[in-house]
C-alpha cells in the first residue's frame, strides 16, 4: 500500500546554485545534504511543513540525472511514495505487470530503501517507492 507522497525530486544543474534558489523560496535551509555515490548524485532536502523536495545533482557526466538534464532540461524528476514493505510492493506491482528499473530495493538517500518504477509502464512519471529503513 502506498502511505503518501514521501518526497518530489527535483533535477537541478548546480546544486549550490539552487540552493539559493530554494532557500528563498521555501524561506529555509535544507535539512540533510547527501551523496549516494552508488548513484552518482548529491542530493539535498528540504523539509515543507509535511512534505519533503530532494534536489538532484549528477556527480558524474554518465549518471541517470546527467542524462535526464542533458535530455529534458532541469525539473521534475521523480516523485517517491512511501511504503511499508517495499518488497512486498515490488513483487504486487510485478504481478500487475509493472516495470521496475532495478529489480531489487537498493539503499538511497535520506536512510530509505528505494526502487524506481520504470516510467514506461507508469505514462510517463518516474515513480520512486521508498521504505524507511529501521
Ligand atoms: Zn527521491
Amino acid at each position: 500500500m502506498f502511505n503518501k507522497i514521501e518526497h518530489i525530486g527535483i533535477a537541478v544543474k548546480n546544486a549550490e546554485n539552487s540552493m539559493t534558489l530554494f532557500n528563498a523560496l521555501f524561506q529555509g535551509e535544507p535539512y540533510k545534504t547527501e551523496v549516494v555515490e552508488s548513484e552518482h548524485v548529491k542530493t539535498i532536502f528540504y523539509q515543507i511543513g509535511p512534505n519533503k523536495i530532494e534536489l538532484l545533482e549528477s556527480t558524474s557526466p554518465d549518471s541517470a540525472i546527467a542524462k535526464f538534464i542533458e535530455k529534458k532540461g532541469e525539473g521534475m524528476h521523480h516523485v517517491a511514495y512511501e511504503v511499508d514493505d517495499i518488497s512486498t510492493e515490488m513483487e504486487r506491482l510485478k504481478k500487475e505487470g509493472f516495470q521496475f528499473i532495478n529489480e531489487y530495493p537498493k539503499k538511497g538517500a535520506d536512510n530509505k530503501l528505494i526502487a524506481f518504477l520504470h516510467p514506461k509502464s507508469t505514462n510517463g512519471v518516474l515513480i520512486e517507492l521508498c521504505q524507511e529503513i529501521k
